[in-house]
């Protein structure tokens, strides 16, 4: 049997709430309990946004909570040969397209529909928004002109054998306590098409995208299983595309709810009174934020 890896892989704009809190224990113990490996990844694809002292903060505030992760810890600003290695296999199989719209020409596309690219007319948002137009499909940017590389989704649909072949790909979601969706889930070529669309996986900015990064990267670690939150639910089956193309083995997924604020809300970065630096000066130990997030004590050993 191959082992369990599980991995933790925040993104240091910010410090750690408990959201971050429950994916992280989850993950920790239920690789702990598996006898597996858990890993820990910063996500720091976004050089504006990324800080060195948040990342500090993360392994601090991580520490603080009783994890212990396999070291060195991968960082995704060093990983820019696999992406592009990763970028270039797509690329050669005419997956890929240049784009050199910003956001304001997109949203002027999406304001003249019959500008939209034939097969491209975009539907409600998916996991990265509402789906580009196709302008660039349309018209090309010029070869000096800076641009972003988008997935032609009809294309990798093509590739894979066509939408039944598609469909026979699936999600293993295994959820995380009761209410979670579990059981393998089919991909639906009709939600790729007009919910994603032709996504960047290669942003003008960067060379890569958290798709791109995310799927590589879980290969490259042997990541058998992801914890995330709910809120990465619709990433799984466009990522789960990514892989099929590239050829790559899929982990199974762990989506759990997410955790809200007395008002209901979803937990922001910017929610002070739910960050782990704020309860850990308020004096709260790490033993109540287990059981504030309903996780049993951490083990022994
Ligand atoms: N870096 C992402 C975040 O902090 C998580 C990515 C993932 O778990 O797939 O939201």
């Amino acid at each position: 049997m191959s082992p369990h890896v599980e991995r933790f892989a925040p993104s240091p704009n910010g410090h750690l709430h408990l959201g971050h809190a429950f994916s992280a224990l989850l993950a920790h113990d239920a690789a702990r309990a598996a006898g597996g490996r858990f890993l820990l990844r910063i996500e720091d694809i976004d050089r504006t946004r990324a800080r060195p002292e948040y990342e500090a903060a993360i392994l601090e505030d991580l520490a603080w909570l009783g994890l212990t992760w396999e070291r060195p810890v991968l960082r995704q600003s060093e990983r820019g040969a696999a992406y592009a290695a990763a970028l270039a296999t797509l690329d050669a199989r005419g997956l890929l397209y240049p784009c050199a719209c910003t956001r304001k020409d997109i949203a002027a596309a999406l304001d003249a529909p019959q500008e939209t690219a034939p097969g491209l007319a975009p539907g409600p948002e998916g996991p990265d928004g509402t789906p580009y137009p196709g302008t660039c499909r349309l018209t090309p940017p010029g070869p000096d002109t800076p641009h972003a590389l988008r997935l032609d989704m009809a294309a990798a649909i093509e590739t894979l054998g066509g939408a039944e072949a598609v469909r026979a790909l699936t999600v293993m979601e295994l959820g995380v306590g009761p209410g979670g969706e579990t059981g393998p889930l089919a991909l639906d070529p009709d939600w790729l098409t007009t919910r994603c669309g032709d996504v960047v996986l290669a942003r003008k900015d960067i060379g890569t995208s958290y798709h791109l990064s995310v799927v590589v990267d879980d290969a490259a670690q042997g990541v058998t299983h992801v914890t995330r939150g709910q809120d990465l639910f619709a990433a799984a089956p466009l990522q789960r595309l990514i892989q099929a193309l590239l050829g790559l083995p899929a982990p199974v997924y762990r989506h759990h709810r997410l955790i809200r604020d007395a008002s209901g809300r979803r937990l922001a970065k910017r929610d002070r009174d739910a960050g782990l630096r704020e309860l850990r000066a308020a004096g709260v130990a790490p033993a109540e934020i287990r059981a504030r997030l309903g996780l049993p004590p951490a083990a022994a050993g």
